[in-house]
């Protein structure tokens, strides 16, 4: 087992890998900013290295800076948290030249699925249903008119670099290709550096339902269930849940299997999620993320196991510590993400918090940097906080996450607290019948916008 991590992160997930480290008797290095000199992170972690100046490029994402903060702290490995260096392939490559260990999956794994078209053909021969559409990638409009009209409209054209719900254009029917192939090509270019896209038969009322997979990297691994993330503004998750409240236990079997059995095949190693949208019973893969996910907790709630432990324990050359048959779901948990954010129109509000109070009580997790005093600074992403609840059903833990949310005070900055509280008065979240379009179409009829 290593003595040392450092954490290649920020805010609540470099918290949450510095309490995984606590609990196992490591000790957690933290690497900040100049402008994260007062994180709770930094003030948390074992011991603390600035790395750079504020924008991310010259701190979060400096593979020299955090190599040698390595260096200078002898920590043998590196947590990367999620987003920031977590799927970068040439980041893992220099790790291990390094002779340090990357905790994670390999920078092979990574790559594969870091292209969405490499990563579909994958799935598809891995046994993954996957949804319809091209070939790989769509080298001209007369290739996208021809494919789209194969297809069947509504099409939607993705990158292939692709990341963060940007690069996608939904062409409803032929009049629209035309459009929607030039921009999508045009973001993808200004967003990734690469305007390779690929178009894909679009659903129309689709659950985004991923799998969590987990495994040793010798051909062992298991399936995690499911979490339901339809809940979604601009192609970002805002409320998970698991288990799904659509998915029988049947289905649960059958979808988690296939993904088990993929990732075992290829001697996947960590955590990974394999993301698809589901619609008349039917799963269609759509990507697979090679890290932790924001919204992790929630996974942990239902089966009672520590994912970031697991990570850390099979990166350092351990067995796993459960077994699919170990892995039993009991009730219910959601998570609300909270955001630095003004209603209605989701700006970023940072800025410096003058009065935070988090809820408690049975079945209450919040997973946040947050503290008194503390200033958000403008550079990095707004999520500030993750509220997860747990009950021993779906109802139980919605009128939880009510309790909880009452008790809940960020002042200072404007949150997207009140988001929640309204959104827990509306019949369908108590049903739990929406798909991906639902929020959008709520949030214009409560907000106007
Ligand atoms: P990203 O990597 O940018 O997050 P994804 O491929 O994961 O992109 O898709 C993000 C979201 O976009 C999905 O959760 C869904 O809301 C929507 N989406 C993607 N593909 C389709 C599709 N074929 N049909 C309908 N919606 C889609």
């Amino acid at each position: 087992m290593f003595d040392k991590i450092l954490i290649a992160n920020r805010g609540e997930i470099a918290l949450r890998v510095v309490r995984a480290c606590r609990e196992m008797g490591i000790a957690s290095v933290a690497v900040h900013s100049t402008a994260d000199a007062d994180a709770m992170h930094v003030r948390m972690a074992d011991e603390a290295v600035c790395i750079g100046p504020a924008p991310s490029s010259e701190s979060y994402l400096s593979f020299p800076a955090i190599i040698s903060a390595c260096e200078i702290t002898g920590a043998q490995a590196i947590h990367p948290g999620y987003g920031f260096l977590s799927e970068n392939a040439n980041f893992v490559q220099i790790v291990e030249d390094h002779g340090l260990t990357f905790i994670g999956p390999s920078a092979e794994h990574i790559r594969i699925m870091g292209d969405k078209i490499t990563a579909k053909e994958t799935a598809k021969r891995l046994g993954i249903p996957v949804v319809p559409g091209s070939d790989g990638g769509v080298p001209d409009l007369e290739t996208a008119r021809k494919v789209a009209a194969e297809i069947g409209y509504p099409v939607i054209i993705k990158a292939t670099a692709g990341g963060g719900g940007r690069g996608m254009k939904v062409a409803k029917g032929p009049e629209d290709i035309d459009t929607a192939f030039r921009t999508a090509r045009t973001e993808a270019k200004a967003a990734f550096g690469n305007d390779e896209v690929y178009i894909e038969k679009y659903l129309q009322r689709p659950r985004h339902i991923e799998i969590q997979v987990f495994g040793d990297g010798k051909g062992k691994a298991v399936h995690l269930g499911e979490r339901d993330c339809s809940l979604q503004r601009r192609h970002q998750k805002v409320l998970e849940e698991a288990p799904g409240p659509c998915i029988t236990p049947e289905e649960r079997a059958r979808i988690g299997k296939i993904c088990a059995d993929a990732v075992a095949e290829i001697n996947y190693i960590g955590a990974g999620t394999i993301e698809f949208l589901y619609e008349d019973g039917e799963f269609y893969f759509i990507e697979m993320n090679t890290r932790l996910q924001v919204e992790h907790p929630v996974t942990e709630y239902i089966f009672g196991v520590d994912l970031v432990r697991e990570q850390i324990r099979v990166a350092s050359g351990l067995p796993m510590s459960f077994g699919q048959e170990d892995l039993v779901i009991n009730g219910h948990a959601i998570e609300a993400r909270i955001n630095a954010e003004k209603l209605p129109n989701f700006a970023p509000s940072p800025g410096r918090i003058t009065q935070y109070h988090a809820p408690g009580g049975l079945g209450v997790r919040m997973d946040s940097a947050l503290y008194d005093g503390y200033r958000i600074p403008p550079y990095y992403d707004s999520l500030i906080g993750k509220l997860i609840v747990h009950g021993r059903d779906r109802q139980e833990a919605l009128a939880r996450l009510n309790r909880a949310l009452a008790e809940l005070i960020v002042d200072g900055v404007e949150t997207t607290i009140p988001l929640f509280r309204d959104l827990l008065q509306d019949e369908d979240i108590h049903s739990g019948e929406y798909s991906i379009h639902w929020l959008e179409k709520w949030l214009a009829r409560t907000y106007g916008n």
